[in-house]
């Protein structure tokens, strides 16, 4: 074959092949290649302009993507160019990322693999150490962020993920539009927060956001309030039912341990009874449900409570669901239920946050989905040491894909719906 021939299937532009090596007991294939004379321009990798002079001439190998059974490393010939600006500098390919040996269109391939298959398996396809196929797909990762053009952050998200004792949390800020995680943090400090909207957000960006949906975690509202002061609150209903079920389970607790006998053998291990919806349940558990009930009144009475909070959300005006509310606690009197009553006080505190959510429509689901996302993640990963790694794997899946350009376009909210919507009733 002739070196004409092997050029057409290398396929680099501005490249010719001057000279191959095939090993058949290797299988491996060499391929050294110039540039062709008709290109001539060459780019300072320094500040990107076009360079005059030549200073050296060096060659690299590098990893390019098989050929049939063949692994192919092409030999480059480069140069080191005389640039005004910058002195002594390599040259610009936009085949070559990076200082690695591997051209881009196989590092493309190894992060495409990676997308659907673990780390360890597509260290074996391609033959590279498992640390070597995670900086490439990390590479390709970051190559495709900076492609993409990033939705605008009108509704943030602010979450925290329990991660186990050693540890303990990790901060999650995410697009509530697009639904997907913006950035990681470790620890849920106000700090935490701080150093989000100080490296990542210009204070354009910052003015931008409508909308905040947090857990009702103190340290969070005061860093939200010092940089974003026109941001409306939200606390929403999945955080605040997780504080209900919480609920339910120390009234069950409580009187688990009142109980003694064959009541308390009843009881034991229905946990996750008191806490699936009603309507989620089948009818054999339902069943399961009322005989359970039927026991005890005071858990009864919590779960129905727990139940009846949910329908908070269906409200669409302030007025109606502070009604709501209110009935709702009117219920509490008389009932000695202590965790319920001190959930009570905890809707009274942030009851700005949760009327906001009238005013603010901020998609319910996407808060519980992202977090659900996140833990399967590391879940799958068995835990990731580097975050900004698994921030950007967890980027591509399920929503947007490095492959298909993220379709969903963000929903324009009324500017109307800015200030902080809701009586302000004092309850006490
Ligand atoms: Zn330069």
């Amino acid at each position: 074959m002739r070196e004409r021939d092997w050029t057409k299937i290398l396929g680099w532009p501005g490249y010719r092949v001057y000279q191959h090596e095939i090993n058949e007991k290797a299988k491996t294939l060499k391929l050294w290649v110039r540039r062709k004379s008709s290109n001539q321009k060459l780019v300072c990798s320094g500040c990107g302009q076009r360079a005059p002079r030549i200073h050296e001439i060096y060659e690299r190998e590098i990893r390019d993507l098989p050929c049939f059974e063949f692994q192919t490393t092409v030999v480059i010939e480069l140069y080191r160019v005389d640039c005004p600006d910058c002195g002594v500098k390599a040259e610009k390919i936009e085949a070559l990322p990076s200082n690695a040996p591997f051209s881009q269109r196989f590092e493309d391939a190894v992060g495409q693999a990676c997308e659907s298959a673990p780390v360890r398996r597509v260290a074996r396809q391609f033959a590279l150490p498992e640390s070597t196929v995670r900086a490439l797909d990390l590479r390709y990762l970051e190559r495709w962020a900076k492609r993409r053009r990033k939705p605008a952050l009108w509704q943030m998200g602010v979450d925290e993920i329990y991660l186990g004792k050693s540890q303990k949390f990790l901060t999650v800020v995410s697009n509530l539009q697009s639904g997907e995680p913006l950035w990681f943090g470790w620890e849920r400090k106000k700090e935490t927060l701080d150093r989000f909207f100080e490296t990542e957000l210009s204070a354009r960006q910052r003015k931008r956001i409508e909308a905040a949906c947090v857990d009702m975690h103190e340290p969070f509202r005061l860093s939200l309030e010092q940089w974003v002061p026109r941001c409306s609150l939200i606390y929403d209903k999945f955080h605040i039912m997780q504080h209900a079920n919480e609920a339910v389970s120390e009234v069950r607790r409580a009187e688990f341990f009142r109980k003694g006998g064959a009541a308390r053998e009843l009881i034991k291990g229905k946990h996750w009874l008191l806490l699936t919806r009603w309507v989620n349940l089948t009818s054999g558990k339902k069943q399961m449900l009322q005989q359970l009930l039927g026991l005890n009144r005071r858990l009864m009475k919590a779960y129905l409570l727990k139940e009846s909070l949910d329908r908070l959300w269906n409200y669409r005006y302030p007025g109606a669901m502070m009604r709501y509310l209110l009935q709702w606690m009117d219920q509490l009197r008389w009932q000695r239920l202590q965790p319920m009553e001190k959930l009570a006080d905890m809707l009274v505190k942030h009851l700005n946050g949760i009327l906001n959510y009238c005013t603010n429509k901020i998609p319910l689901g996407v808060v519980e989905a992202i977090d659900g996302n996140i833990k399967a993640i590391l879940r799958r990963g068995r835990g990731y040491r580097d975050m900004h790694y698994s921030c950007s794997r967890h980027n591509d899946w399920p929503l947007p894909r490095p492959n298909s350009p993220p379709s969903r376009k963000p929903l324009k909210m009324p500017t109307s719906s800015l200030s902080c919507g809701g009586p302000q009733i004092d309850l006490r």
